[in-house]
């Protein structure tokens, strides 16, 4: 049975919440959309915090903040309330999935892999070109996976990396799937691929081609592939620098076979929303705004001797630490801004305009979260990048945004500095 989230506080203890990243009068939340975030950062804080260390150590999969995902509603945060979810839009998850970033950036980022499962096939679907007949049968398949989802907690990951040009959009995925009596049979490797070995389904984008046929984006499919499906196998190792506990290893499919009703989205209806829904791709950002606000609030915290497990010494009369911290809060809220900003806009056909900021927004959590940290451990000192606090590993964390796939942070250079100058399809000939 699902226990809605902003219902557990009496049960949470004594621990001071934290303020909101994101206050919810001052940038004019709803009360739905406040009391699902709200318990994110109370989840996080009271129960995802003193996890993290462990995890991290070992690289092992938050198992157990996942059983609470399912338990507070959250595993189906976007999940249509008549399909028994939460309803949370785009906005809504970003911004609860910032909270729980802030206390635990692996969980954060493969809760993220996870909510887009339902995120693409739900929200974004929809406001997307599909025949009547097929809208009718994504709704139906839809269903099933909500179902899974909500009734018994399944878990989804979205594995698209393959260490060729795919992921980066620049080329069909060279993971096939070829279509056979009722279904698919599938082929390929995914690497860096989140909740491996952990995930119930694997959602897997990769590229339909019956015999004969030449591959093309156009034709990406998007499947749910059972982890139990015979031909799935993990391999490898996961001894990262960050985000240890995301356990992203890589995965196989020798002539895995998936029915139909595992398309997480109708064919065409991926290609579609990669050119109509580009703020599709910003969703790994929340993770890294709430590690951003992590550092900060670690060095406030540290500097006014109240970080536990440490000395009670203040260091917040010395001027230079002022300035730090000064510098800090800025540039926090310079990323709190254009993220605020970027989010609250995402939707089928943006302005330019809106592209370009969503790719600065983008790049400005991804880079900013770990000078955030950077700038924490130069301030606060040697202390305090021992293991045993938390800061340490936001920086080893945050070091892990800018990598992320399709939009990097040279990716959203790249396409900033050409967007801004060439019009579609303007040419220097
Ligand atoms: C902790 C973590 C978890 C992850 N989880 C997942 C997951 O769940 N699912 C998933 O699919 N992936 C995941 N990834 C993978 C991630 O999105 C990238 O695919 C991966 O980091 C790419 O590594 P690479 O070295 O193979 O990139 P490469 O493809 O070798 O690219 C290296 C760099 O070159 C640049 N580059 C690449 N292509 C171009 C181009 N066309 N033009 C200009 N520059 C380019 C980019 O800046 C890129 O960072 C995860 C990564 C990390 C670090």
């Amino acid at each position: 049975m699902t226990v809605q989230v902003g219902k557990t506080t009496a049960t949470m203890g004594k621990i001071a919440l934290d303020a909101p990243i994101f206050d919810p009068p001052a940038f004019r939340l709803t009360n739905e959309q406040a009391a699902i975030i709200t318990g994110a950062r109370e989840l996080g804080q009271t129960v995802f915090a003193s996890r993290a260390a462990a995890y991290d150590r070992d690289a092992t999969f938050p198992t157990e903040n996942y059983k609470d995902l399912h338990r507070t509603g959250l595993l189906g945060i976007s999940i249509p309330k008549k399909h028994g979810g939460l309803g949370a839009d785009y906005q809504t998850y970003a911004l609860a999935a910032a909270e729980i970033g802030r206390y635990c950036g692996a969980t954060a980022l493969t809760w993220n892999m996870h909510v887009c499962s339902t995120l693409w096939s739900g929200p974004l679907a929809d406001d997307l070109d599909m025949d009547v007949s097929v809208r009718a049968e994504h709704e139906r398949r839809r269903a099933i996976h909500y179902k899974r989802i909500v009734d018994d907690g399944a878990i989804y990951s979205q594995p698209f990396s393959e260490g060729g040009a795919a992921a980066a959009g620049g080329v069909a995925f060279g993971t096939e799937a070829k279509p056979v009596k009722d279904g698919w049979i599938v082929n390929g490797k995914k690497i860096f691929a989140s909740l491996s070995g952990h995930a119930d389904y694997y959602g897997v984008l990769c590229t339909e081609i019956a015999e004969g046929q030449t591959s093309s984006r156009r034709n990406t499919l998007y499947l749910a592939i059972p982890a139990k499906a015979s031909g799935v196998s993990v391999v490898g190792d996961w001894d990262p620098l960050g985000m240890r506990g995301t356990v992203s290893r890589t995965l196989l499919f020798k002539d895995a076979f998936v029915e139909e009703d595992a398309a997480l989205m109708p064919r065409g209806v991926y290609f579609q929303a990669a050119l109509r829904w580009p703020h599709m791709f910003l969703t790994l950002s929340p993770t890294y705004m709430g590690l951003a606000q992590a550092a900060y609030d670690f060095t406030v915290r540290y500097l006014r001797g109240e970080v536990p497990g440490t000395p009670p010494v203040k260091r917040r009369m010395y001027p230079t630490k002022q300035i730090a911290v000064a510098q800090m809060q800025i540039k926090l809220e310079q990323i709190k801004t254009i993220w605020f900003q970027a989010v609250s806009e995402a939707r089928a056909n943006p302005s330019k305009e809106q592209v370009l900021r969503a790719y600065a927004a983008q790049y400005s959590v991804m880079e900013g979260a770990n000078e955030l940290a950077a700038l924490a451990i130069r301030t606060c000192g040697g202390q305090a990048m021992l293991k045993s606090l938390a800061l340490e590993r936001i920086y080893r964390d945050s070091r892990c945004g800018s990598l992320m796939l399709p939009w990097t942070a040279e990716l959203c250079l790249d396409r900033i500095g050409r967007e801004a100058l060439y019009e579609a399809g303007e040419t220097d000939d």
